[in-house]
C-alpha cells in the first residue's frame, strides 16, 4: 500500500505515510466505528488526471457520517482539492482513493469532539481481476437494515463482507454473492449486480444494499445506450435462469460472471448488453466516451 516516500492526508495536513500516527484507544479500531470511501482516478484520453464522480463520493462519505452520528466538518470542494494534492504528491494518476474518517477514544459518548480523517492512495488493479468470475452463494446474508443503517459505507459492516468472500475463496470460487435477509440477492462483499436476461438488464432495487455509485453510473449507461433495465427484487432461481451477469464498483469496476454455484451462464459474454455496459463504463472514466459517440455516429453515417 505505502513505500517510505508515500504521502497521505491526515486532518488537514500532509505527512508521510510512515509516520502517520492513529490512537489505539479509537473506537474505530475497537468497534468498527469508521466510515469510508473507495474511488478511483483515471488518466483521461487528453492525460489529465481525473477523480470519478468524486462529489457523488465524498457526498456519500458525508452521508454515511451522518448515518453513524459522528461529526463531520469538511466540505466536498476542501476534500477533493486535498485529493487531488495526495495524487500529485504520490505522483500518481490511475489511482484508487480511500478516504477514511474514524473516531478518538469514546467519541460516541463524549460531547464536542471531532472526528479524524485520512485520504490514502494507492495503485490497485481492478481488484476482481478481468476474467469471468466463478461466484458462490453465500451462506452469510447482507445485514439487516433494521439492524445497521445498511446505506452507510461503516467499517463495522465490512466484517460481513469479509466473512463472505473468505467463505467463497475457501471453497475455491472467486467471490461471494449475498441474499438479503429475506433471500432475495442483493450484493457482492464489494460490489453490486446485474443480470441480463433476453435484452433486459435487472438489478436489486435500492433498500438492502449498499447504493453503488458505479450502479447508479450503469443505470445511467443504460439510459443512454437504451438497453432496457429493471430494479425490484429477484430470486436466486431467477438469477440462474440468466444470460449472463456481472458485478459493478468503483474498485472491480464491470466484472463478468461465468457461473454461480453449479450453474453456468449461457450467454456469449463478448456478444452481451453486459460487455456492452462494461465497454462504456471504461471509456466513462477515461472520459473517451465522447470518442466513441462521435465514432459510432461517423460509422453510421458511413
Ligand atoms: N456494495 C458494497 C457492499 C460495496 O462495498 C461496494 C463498494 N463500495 C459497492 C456495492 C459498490 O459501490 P460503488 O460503486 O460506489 O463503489
Amino acid at each position: 500500500y505505502y513505500n517510505e516516500h508515500t504521502v497521505l492526508w491526515l486532518n488537514g495536513e500532509f505527512v508521510k505515510a510512515s509516520e502517520a500516527k492513529m490512537d489505539l484507544y479509537s473506537q474505530s479500531l475497537h468497534y468498527g466505528y469508521s466510515v469510508f470511501e473507495g474511488i478511483r482516478s483515471y488518466k483521461n484520453i487528453h492525460g489529465e488526471t481525473k477523480i470519478f464522480k468524486a462529489k457523488e463520493h465524498y457526498e456519500r462519505l458525508a452521508e454515511s457520517s451522518r448515518l453513524m452520528n459522528m461529526p463531520y466538518t469538511w466540505t466536498v470542494d476542501e476534500l477533493i482539492a486535498a485529493n487531488y494534492e495526495v495524487l500529485k504528491r504520490n505522483n500518481m494518476q490511475d489511482a484508487y482513493i480511500r478516504p477514511v474518517v474514524f473516531a478518538p477514544a469514546n467519541m460516541s459518548f463524549a460531547k464536542n469532539t471531532e472526528s479524524f480523517i485520512a485520504i490514502q492512495v494507492w495503485e490497485m488493479q481492478p481488484f476482481l481481476g478481468e476474467k469471468l468470475l466463478r461466484i458462490k452463494t453465500s451462506s452469510y446474508q447482507r445485514p439487516n437494515p433494521k439492524g445497521f443503517n445498511i446505506q452507510a459505507k461503516a467499517g463495522g459492516h465490512y466484517v460481513n463482507s469479509i466473512l463472505a468472500s473468505q467463505e467463497a475463496k475457501a471453497a475455491g470460487y472467486d467471490e461471494a454473492l449475498l441474499t438479503d435477509m429475506n433471500g432475495f440477492i442483493a450484493e457482492g462483499p464489494g460490489a453490486n449486480i446485474f443480470f441480463e436476461k433476453e435484452g433486459t438488464l435487472f438489478t436489486p432495487a435500492l433498500g438492502n444494499i449498499l447504493p453503488g455509485i458505479t450502479r447508479a453510473t450503469v443505470l445511467e449507461l443504460c439510459n443512454e445506450l437504451d438497453i432496457p433495465v429493471e430494479e425490484g427484487q429477484y430470486s436466486l432461481e431467477q438469477l440462474k435462469e440468466a444470460d449472463t451477469a456481472f458485478f459493478c464498483g468503483t474498485a472491480a469496476e464491470v466484472i463478468g460472471w461465468e457461473s454461480i454455484d453449479e450453474t453456468k451462464f449461457p450467454g456469449n459474454w463478448n456478444d452481451s448488453i453486459s460487455k456492452k455496459i462494461q465497454t462504456a463504463y471504461k471509456d466513462r472514466v477515461t472520459e473517451s466516451s465522447q470518442k466513441s459517440k462521435v465514432k459510432s455516429k461517423n460509422s453510421l453515417a458511413s
